[in-house]
């Protein structure tokens, strides 16, 4: 096992990571940047490092600044954490090349995964269904005749991309055209990569993700599937587990066949596979994250295992020590990211500094979270304050408990979703577990926001 691990990210998940470190006996050094300084992670720990200024690219994102802070602290492994270098093959290889563990798949495996569009075909090789949709894309005139082929509406997407940068639904070819050269920059922009390929657009879908765990030595075993498919702009606001859009035998289905895929491809350590459900029930994988996600806490409050710990674990080279009869899943849980942003005003972000701040509590409640009252939230990164999950016996109980956590949860000085999520789980759509993708694109969150006020 290791000694000491660099935790080299901010907010919530470097604070998850610390407490994992601190659970299993390993050493941890919070790497953070000037902007983070305040943070509760580098506050609580008990060795922290400044790897430079607020921007990422020459912080978070730098491999020289935080290779060499692991090598000073005497680390003898990090964790990347989700986003900034988590997914980085080159990164992964650099930490390799230090003498230094990453804490996820080995470079090569990240690089066999790097490309969404090579996944789909590698994949779909291994029996997975995907929306139908194109290879790379060589230019304009590619993309039209292969849009005409897959037949309106298509999604652009970037091949190396996340976070829904970069990504346009067309409906015609009128569109594409004027959209094409956007959606290159975007991408080159966003992920130094402006390679595209085209999807069908599959209206009132539902997002499905399994979580799976394969250790070196082979074994693998999934931890169930998350839903989350109350989102907005294409990025997840609540994710709750089990789904209810399977029915046991449906549920079972996928995870297996996902899981037989991923071990067949050769995929090591945590990894997450993205599907959308369309309206007929049909499964259609769209993309692996190659991390540890946002949403993991629902999966370790239905199966009690702690998957940064799993996670460390394996990169550490041990066996998984649990088999597919050890995971049973049990009630039902919720997560709401809790973002500074305006929901009324285009869910635009927002910045400032907390004042009273009260995290709730009660059986079945967790919040993951760096901050606390008087805490500045910096303008250079994401806008997520932290995380509440619940669990329950099953899905009512748990709607009820998230509802009486979120009127308990107390955020002063700065605008947040928190009453955006109250309006949801009082929508009947969401308490008859039939949300879909667009919904909040398509109504706005307008009608939540006037339904909340009870
Ligand atoms: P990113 O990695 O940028 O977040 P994903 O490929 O994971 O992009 O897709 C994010 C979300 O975008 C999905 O959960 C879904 O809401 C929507 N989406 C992606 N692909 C499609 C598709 N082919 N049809 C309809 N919606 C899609």
């Amino acid at each position: 096992m290791f000694n000491k691990i660099l935790i080299a990210n901010r907010g919530e998940i470097a604070l998850r990571i610390l407490r994992a470190c601190r659970a299993m006996g390993i050493g941890a050094v919070v790497a953070y940047s000037e902007a983070d300084r305040e943070s509760l992670a580098p506050q609580l720990a008990d060795e922290a490092i400044c790897i430079g200024p607020a921007d990422a690219r020459r912080s978070y994102l730098s491999a020289p600044a935080v290779v060499s802070a692991a090598i000073v602290t005497g680390c003898d492994a990090i964790h990347p954490g989700y986003g900034f270098l988590s997914e980085d093959a080159g990164f992964a290889d650099v930490v390799r090349a230090h003498g230094l563990t990453f804490i996820g798949p080995p470079a090569e495996v990240l690089e066999k995964f790097a490309s969404k569009e090579a996944t789909r075909r590698l994949l779909a090789s291994h029996g997975l269904l995907t929306v139908p949709g194109s290879g790379m894309l060589r230019d304009e005139a590619h993309a039209l005749e292969e849009a005409e082929q897959i037949g309106y509406p298509v999604l652009i997407k970037p091949s190396a991309g996340g976070g829904g940068k970069g990504m346009r639904l067309v409906r015609t070819a009128r569109e594409l055209e004027a959209t094409f050269k956007v959606s290159r920059s975007e991408a080159q922009a966003g992920f130094g990569d402006d390679s595209l390929y085209l999807e069908k657009y599959l209206d009132d879908n539902r997002h499905v993700e399994i979580q799976v765990a394969v250790d070196r030595q082979g074994n693998a075993i999934h931890l169930g599937e998350r839903d989350c498919s109350v989102q907005r702009r294409h990025q997840k606001l609540i994710e709750e587990t089990p789904s209810p859009a399977l029915s046991e035998a449906a549920r079972r289905d996928l995870a297996e066949r996902a899981l037989r895929a991923i071990a067949e491809a050769g995929y090591e350590n945590l990894g997450t596979l993205e599907f959308l459900i369309d309206s007929k029930g049909e499964a259609y994988f769209i993309e692996i994250n190659c991390r540890v996600q946002v949403e993991h806490p629902i999966t370790e409050l239905t199966t009690g295992i702690d998957m940064v710990a799993l996670q460390i674990r394996i990169a550490a080279g041990e066996p998984l020590g649990l088999t597919q009869a050890d995971v049973k899943p049990q009630g039902h849980a919720i997560e709401f990211r809790i973002l500074a942003e305006d929901p009324a005003k285009d869910f635009r972000p927002q910045a400032g500094q907390i004042g009273a701040y009260l995290a709730p509590g009660g059986p079945g409640i967790r919040v993951d979270s760096h901050v606390y009252p008087g805490y500045e939230v910096p303008t250079f990164y994401d806008s997520l304050l932290g995380k509440l999950s619940v669990w329950a016996p099953d899905r009512p109980q748990a709607i009820a408990r998230a509802d009486a956590a979120l009127r308990e949860l107390l955020v002063d000085g700065l605008t947040t979703n928190i009453e955006l999520h109250r309006a949801i789980l009082a929508n009947q759509v969401f308490i008859d577990g039939k949300v879909t993708t667009n919904l909040l694109d398509r109504v706005g969150s307008a009608p939540f926001v006037a339904a909340g006020n009870r």
